[in-house]
């Protein structure tokens, strides 16, 4: 079974009925990315990129990271490969940055409200991912976007380093697309808002469950709140699909629920055109997918958005793949 399961992870991912679903790895470095590849991935739906600032006492520079973007990159070579730019703050805190302890961190400064105030910071990271893009299929997300502003001003800072490379001919890829996560219920509230400005959304559905309900994902007492299979999530992710839809740009899902068997069909049923996850679960989410018809998935999908809860969701999700086999 073991090794069934290693060569299903090798082949793409293709539902029942013919369509294929890209499967990507989330990664925090250059060993994940290899053991990624190994392990069946087609690229990288998002890189980590806050691990190369922990654990240290300085920011690491351009140069050094420039060296860690491109190793993955030549690792990937033209398989797509998301960088998105540092995500610290909330329960990632980060001394050297002066990110002091909050009240409410996760409602704090962190992601790209700390990268629009520390545009040092910021441009560094951004000129090493540029450098970095020649010949590759590098892209880069933005975190913790709440509003257009926001999505504005990160492109108008990235444009003045593009220029700046420009200037000084240093080439990076002029096609690279830029994307945004959407983990902040604000943002698939105006999801169609943000389509008009970016090439592709990726929902992180393990912030945007504890902003829906309303509940610290670290806090053990109220966590199992903020599942992501509740119908309250779920209708937020298919909000952003139709306004991704509808705009025309590709939706990508790379929190938690990703590598979960049972959320594949609500999922695939909702519109979501490319997973992403830990690499460990690619065979077993590759596998559910070739189980499902999308026709199916969509059926599951608009059932599961009536229910009152995440336990009804999932034993219908249950009942319905047993009735297949
Ligand atoms: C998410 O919030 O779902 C996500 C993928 O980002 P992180 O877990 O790094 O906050
Ligand atoms: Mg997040």
């Amino acid at each position: 079974a073991k090794q069934k399961a290693l060569a299903t992870a090798q082949q793409p991912a293709i539902t029942r009925d013919g369509k294929p679903i890209p499967i990507l790895a989330n990664i925090s470095g250059i060993a994940d990315a290899k053991v990624a590849l190994n392990l069946g991935a087609e690229g990288v739906g998002v890189m980590r990129t806050e691990f190369l600032y922990l654990d240290r006492t300085i920011a690491p520079s351009e140069e050094e990271q420039l060296a860690v973007y491109q190793a993955i990159a030549q690792l990937m070579d033209t398989r797509p490969f998301i960088i998105r730019t540092l995500d610290v703050g909330g329960d990632k805190p980060v001394p050297y940055l002066g990110l002091s302890p909050e009240t409410n961190p996760f409602l704090g400064w962190r992601g790209i409200r700390f990268c629009l105030d520390r545009t040092d910071i910021f441009k560094t990271q951004l000129r090493a991912i540029l450098r970095a893009s020649p010949g590759h299929k590098i892209k880069i997300m933005f975190p913790m976007i709440s509003t257009v502003a926001e999505v504005r001003q990160a492109k108008a800072i990235l444009a003045e380093v593009q220029s700046e490379l420009r200037q000084a001919n240093i080439p990076f890829d002029e096609a690279m697309e830029v994307g945004i996560m959407v983990e902040v219920p604000s943002a698939a509230a105006i999801a169609d808002r943000l389509a008009s400005e970016v090439n592709f959304f990726s929902l992180g559905t393990n912030d945007l469950s504890q902003y829906v309900m309303a509940c610290d994902r670290t806090n053990a007492k109220v966590a199992a709140l903020a599942d992501a299979l509740h119908p309250a999530v779920l209708r937020t992710i298919q909000q952003t699909v139709q306004a991704a839809r509808e705009a025309g740009i590709w939706v990508g899902l790379c929190g938690e629920l990703a590598a979960d068997p049972l959320a594949v069909p609500i999922l695939l049923g909702l519109g979501i055109d490319e997973l992403s996850l830990n690499p460990q679960k690619i065979g077993e989410v590759k596998g559910a997918i070739a189980q499902i018809t999308i026709t199916e998935a969509q059926a599951i999908a608009q059932a599961a958005l009536k229910l009152d809860s995440a336990a009804s969701v999932r034993e219908l999700v249950a009942a319905s793949l047993g009735n297949n086999n």
